[in-house]
């Protein structure tokens, strides 16, 4: 490893020291963080508005950095970078590791009368593209004896097009794990209507680019509404996240959206906050 970096960073212009130097400091910066346990996985509750009363159908796993000098880090500020080294594979272990270790714990104390919600874990390309991550994921759910069903991956629309393998004979080994699949940011990428019904995936979540202002515009609203039709017609749960007030709630509710997520309704938060957090009915 140490070899090939030195062989990369010869190639690099001598005005681009101050660049290498960054990067080689972040990338020891992001090490110490994997290792040296300053990662902290939020959650953001997803609510079900299908039914009577609405509730917590699950919670999306957010990864964050507590740096100790720079604070709390938004994955914007690492992910890419964790993803363009590399790095993200362990980041997605971790986060894997932390959701079926809080999914067995909450069995184990019964915290939910209702049923344990699942955690969705972020997976990016690179996971994809590693042909173990399926007996990985086996062997946590396994070890902890936690149902699959309880684990969903998102999977990004564009993050599964730009796979240099096919995703779809590792998504197929996952679904028969039993772990549940989703497309994230849908609709942001440019894959063809046969390309998703080929996908074995059990949601859609709309990006939320689709959500943002669909109150003030009857066109944005047709739009979303042919996207839930689409999701629908597959067959698939259809989730829209970014939901950032009560007008946007409404026009989900109307067009039939099966789940939402978004500040409105919770912000992501550590697990002990989620965990006292009760859901806003009001709202709802
Ligand atoms: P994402 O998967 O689309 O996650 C949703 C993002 O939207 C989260 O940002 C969340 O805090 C934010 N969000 C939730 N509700 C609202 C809302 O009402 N309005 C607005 N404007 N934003 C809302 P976050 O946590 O900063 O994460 C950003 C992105 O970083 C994620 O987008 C995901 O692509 C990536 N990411 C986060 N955690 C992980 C991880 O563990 N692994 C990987 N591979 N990527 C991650
Ligand atoms: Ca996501
Ligand atoms: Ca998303
Ligand atoms: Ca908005």
């Amino acid at each position: 490893e140490a070899k090939r970096l030195r062989n990369e960073v010869s190639l690099y212009d001598p005005e681009l020291e101050a660049d290498r130097l960054s990067h080689l400091s972040l990338l020891s910066e992001l090490e110490t963080a994997i290792t040296q346990g300053q990662l902290r996985q939020f959650v953001q509750p997803k609510l079900s508005l299908v039914g009577g009363e609405p509730v917590v159908a699950g919670v999306e796993a957010l990864v964050r950095w507590q740096h100790p000098e720079r604070g709390w880090l938004p994955p914007s500020e690492f992910v890419p970078f964790a993803e363009s080294t590399g790095r993200i594979r362990q980041i997605t272990q971790w986060m894997l590791e932390q959701a079926v270790d809080t999914l067995a714990r909450w069995r184990a104390e019964d915290r939910f009368p209702d049923g344990v919600p699942p955690i969705s874990v972020n997976i990016s390309t690179l996971d994809v593209q590693d042909g173990l991550l399926p007996a990985r994921i086996e062997a946590l759910l396994r070890r902890a004896n936690v149902p699959a069903e309880l684990l969903q991956l998102e999977l990004t629309e564009t993050g599964l097009m730009a796979s240099t393998q096919d995703p779809i004979h590792v998504m197929h080994s996952l679904r028969r794990l039993g772990v549940r699949l989703a497309i994230d940011d849908f609709g942001t990428g440019q894959s063809s209507l046969a390309y998703l019904q080929r996908l074995p995936v059990h949601e859609l979540k709309i990006d939320r680019s689709f959500v943002d202002g669909v109150d003030q515009d009857a066109k944005r609203e047709e739009l979303l509404g042919s996207i839930i039709m689409l999701g629908h017609g597959l067959g698939l749960q259809v989730s829209a996240e970014g939901v950032e007030n009560t007008a946007e709630l409404a026009v989900l509710k109307r067009l039939g959206c099966d789940l939402v997520q978004g500040y409105l309704l919770a912000k992501p938060m550590d697990i002990e906050r989620f965990e006292a957090w009760s859901r806003p009915l009001a709202v709802l």
